[in-house]
């Protein structure tokens, strides 16, 4: 089990491709494009896709495609999962502050994370549902219990992770979410990192 700390990680951090992940045509500053969010499965080392991709990924990754490709109905590949995409424009080199990222992309990875157990995803959902309940598009309502099964799960916690009872606007049942207890340091270098992944402003 990986002990989860985020500086081994390697991300993707900071920067748009600057080519279209499917036809590899470059993507001049400006022009508007479509952005991916792909996660790749954990400690899938294997080459199965075609092209110069390297075999390592990082465990999420942004890709991004020109119009002409993401209409024809070009997506990524599997193992490539699509957590989200947005349609968003190339930043240019000089330009400081990045676009900020839509609502309903953080919604979507958020929703898409709820059955993860790595404890890389659970530290991004929790920071994505502490985001969220800024934006007020998620409230907390109260304590669970980890389920026996959960607990087994998460006996390499220490302290065991908290379960918040949390609902989100405009949607019936509650979600669970897991507070695996970051420090303050870590909850701003979890944003940092999905701000980088995502080369969009959270907030
Ligand atoms: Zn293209």
């Amino acid at each position: 089990m990986a002990t989860g700390l985020l500086q081994n990680q390697t991300w993707n951090v900071g920067r748009a491709a600057k080519q279209c992940a499917a036809c590899q045509t470059d993507l001049t500053p400006g022009a508007a494009c479509w952005a991916a969010l792909v996660g790749w499965p954990t400690g899938d080392k294997s080459e199965r896709s075609k092209g110069d991709r390297p075999v390592e990924h990082p465990p999420y990754e942004r890709l991004d495609f020109c119009t002409t490709c993401w209409e024809a109905g070009k997506r990524p590949l599997p193992p490539a999962e699509l957590f989200s995409w947005w349609r968003t424009q190339i930043v240019t080199g000089e330009k400081k502050a990045n676009p900020f990222v839509d609502d309903s992309v953080l919604l979507d990875i958020f929703n898409r994370l709820t059955d993860r157990t790595e404890v890389l995803d659970i530290r991004l959902r929790f920071v994505l549902a502490l985001l969220l309940m800024r934006k007020r598009l998620l409230r907390y309502e109260g304590l669970a219990e980890l389920s026996a099964s959960q607990k087994e799960q998460f006996a390499h916690f220490t302290p065991p992770p908290e379960v918040w009872r949390m609902q989100q606007r405009g949607q019936e049942p509650e979600t669970l979410v897991l507070n695996p207890h970051l420090t303050t340091d870590q909850i701003s270098e979890v944003s940092q990192q999905l701000s980088g992944i995502l080369a969009e402003e959270l907030l």
